[in-house]
C-alpha cells in the first residue's frame, strides 16, 4: 500500500499520552499511528523532527463577518479560515445571528451557511436566541437540532438591544437539554448591574468598560447559571469567562456535585490586562467582557492549569483601528478584538510547563468532546479525519500581525510568543506550511452535529 502522507520523526500526542511515532494518512483519514521503525511507502513525507504531531486545533467561538450596528467585523470566512489554518486550527464554530423564533433561526442559519461557502477550514455553527421567543423552549431546541446545531447561545444581558433571555426561559431551555441532547451556551453577565451602571455614566469611554461591566456582574451571573443547571440537571456551557474569580465562584457553587457545566475562556483574558485598555490607544483593546486586572488574569490562568476551565475560544471579532479610534465615546465603539491564528502560541507560552497533554486537551480534544465533534475532530484515532498540526515547541512568534487577517493591527503587538505551527493538515491535505495556505476556497465543510450527551463524555 502507498500512503498519501506520512508524518515522521515527531512526538505524537492526543491529549492523554505522547509517544514517538509515525502518523500515516490515507484517503483523508488517519490510517495508523505506527512505530517509528516501521517502513512504508508514502507519496509525501513530512519530517517532524523536534516537533509535536497533534490533532487539529478547534476554536469553539469565532464571529466572522459579524454585523454590529454600523460596523462589520473585518475577517470573513476566507481571511478568517486562512488565519485559523495558519494557527493550526482545523475546525471553527461560528454563531448563527440571534433569532427571535424558529422561522428566523432557520432563515439566519441559511444566510450564514451561504456566507461560509468559501471557508477553507471546517466549520460548525451554534444557534443563537434573541430574547424570549414566542415558541416554546422545546420547539426552539428541536429546530436548532434539526439544523445540526445542538448548542444554543443565550444572553443574560443586553436587554437594551432586546437580546436578553429571561431566567425563566433559560430554565426551560436547560430543562430540555437532557431530554433532547442540546447544550445551552450562556453569555453570563448580570443585566441589572450593567444597565444601572450604564444609566449612571452617559458619556462613557472605553476605559470605563471595567466599571460598566464589573467582574461581579460576571461572577454573579456565572454562579446563577451553575445553580440553574444544577436545578434542571441541564447541560450548560458558559462562554468567554473573563475573570479568574468567576471560575472560582462557579466551581465552589457546583461543589462536589456532578453538574454538567463547562467553562470557556479566551486567550485575551489570559494574556492581556486592563493596563492595555487604560492606555492611550486603549480603544484598540475594547471587547466584552472587558480585559480585567492582573490579579484576575493570574487567577484565570491558575484555573486553566487546574482544568477548571475546559476550553479556549478566541471570540474573534476584529475591527479596523480607524473604526476603533474614530470616536472617544463607548457608544460608537465596535467591541471585539482579533486573536485567531495566535491561540496556540499564546496558550503554549502560558502552559508549556504543564506539559503537552494539557495543551492538547485545551486546544483540541476538550472542545471536540463537549461540542460533539469527537472523534472525527480532536482525536488521532485510526479511521477519523486526518486533521493534524505539526507544532514546534521551541519556535518563536515575534511579528504577530498576520498577513492573513483583514485587520490592520493586533492587540498582541510587541509580545514574543513561544511555539509555532509549522504544518497544518486538514482531512489529509496539507493546508498550511512555510507561511503559505495551500487550500482552495470552499474546501471547508459544514459539520452538522448530533444531539449531545455529556454523561458519556469524560
Ligand atoms: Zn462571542
Amino acid at each position: 500500500m502507498i500512503y498519501d502522507l506520512a508524518l515522521t520523526g515527531g512526538i505524537v500526542c492526543d491529549g492523554c499520552s505522547s509517544v514517538a511515532a509515525t502518523v500515516l494518512v490515507k484517503d483523508g483519514k488517519i490510517w495508523s499511528i505506527a512505530d517509528p521503525a516501521y517502513s512504508f511507502d508514502a507519496k509525501r513525507n513530512i519530517d517532524c523532527n523536534d516537533c509535536y504531531v497533534l490533532p487539529g486545533f478547534i476554536d469553539p467561538h469565532v464571529h466572522l463577518k459579524l454585523r454590529l450596528g454600523n460596523h462589520e467585523s473585518v475577517d470573513d470566512f476566507i481571511t478568517g479560515s486562512e488565519l485559523a489554518l495558519s494557527g493550526g486550527v482545523t475546525t471553527i464554530a461560528d454563531f448563527v445571528d440571534p433569532a427571535h423564533d424558529c422561522m428566523e433561526l432557520e432563515e439566519f442559519f441559511r444566510k450564514r451557511l451561504l456566507l461560509a461557502e468559501k471557508s477553507k477550514v471546517d466549520f460548525s455553527f451554534h444557534a443563537t436566541l434573541a430574547g424570549n421567543p414566542a415558541s416554546t423552549a422545546e420547539d426552539f431546541s428541536n429546530k436548532a437540532l434539526s439544523l445540526g446545531c445542538p448548542t444554543i447561545k443565550v444572553f443574560t444581558t443586553y436587554s437594551d438591544s432586546a437580546r436578553k433571555t429571561e431566567d425563566g426561559f433559560l430554565l426551560d431551555l436547560l430543562d430540555c437539554t437532557r431530554k433532547l441532547g442540546t447544550v445551552v451556551l450562556v453569555h453570563a453577565e448580570n443585566d441589572e448591574i450593567v444597565r444601572y451602571r450604564a444609566s449612571q455614566s452617559k458619556e462613557a469611554k472605553h476605559n470605563d468598560l471595567n466599571n460598566l461591566r464589573p467582574v461581579i456582574s460576571e461572577r454573579e451571573a456565572v454562579s446563577r447559571v451553575v445553580l440553574l443547571a444544577a436545578e434542571t440537571d441541564g447541560q450548560a456551557y458558559v462562554v468567554h469567562v473573563s475573570a479568574g474569580s468567576s471560575i472560582v465562584a462557579a466551581t465552589s457553587t457546583a461543589g462536589d456535585s456532578k453538574i454538567n457545566i463547562v467553562l470557556e475562556t479566551c486567550p485575551q483574558y489570559l494574556m492581556l490586562t486592563d493596563a492595555s485598555l487604560n492606555s492611550e490607544k486603549g480603544a484598540l483593546f475594547a471587547c466584552v467582557p472587558p480585559l480585567r486586572g492582573e490579579k484576575e488574569r493570574a487567577l484565570l490562568l491558575e484555573m486553566l492549569k487546574a482544568e477548571k476551565v475546559s476550553t479556549v475560544g478566541t471570540d474573534h471579532c476584529p475591527f479596523l483601528s480607524g473604526a476603533k479610534l474614530a470616536s472617544s465615546f463607548l457608544k460608537d465603539l465596535p467591541l471585539g478584538i482579533g486573536t485567531l491564528g495566535l491561540t496556540a502560541s499564546i496558550i503554549w507560552s502560558l502552559l508549556r510547563e504543564e506539559g503537552i497533554s494539557l495543551f492538547v486537551r485545551v486546544m483540541s480534544s476538550n472542545a471536540a468532546r463537549r461540542l460533539g465533534l469527537y472523534p472525527d475532530k480532536g482525536s488521532l484515532l485510526p479511521g477519523t479525519d486526518a486533521d493534524l498540526v505539526v507544532f514546534d515547541p521551541e519556535g518563536q512568534m515575534n511579528n504577530l500581525l498576520s498577513g492573513y487577517t483583514g485587520c490592520d493591527y493586533t492587540p498582541y503587538e510587541g509580545l514574543s510568543l513561544a511555539g509555532r505551527v509549522k504544518h497544518t493538515v486538514l482531512r489529509g491535505r496539507v493546508a498550511y506550511e512555510g507561511n503559505e495556505i495551500l487550500l482552495p476556497e470552499g474546501y471547508g465543510r459544514f459539520i452538522g452535529r448530533d444531539p449531545l450527551d455529556w454523561s458519556v463524555v469524560s
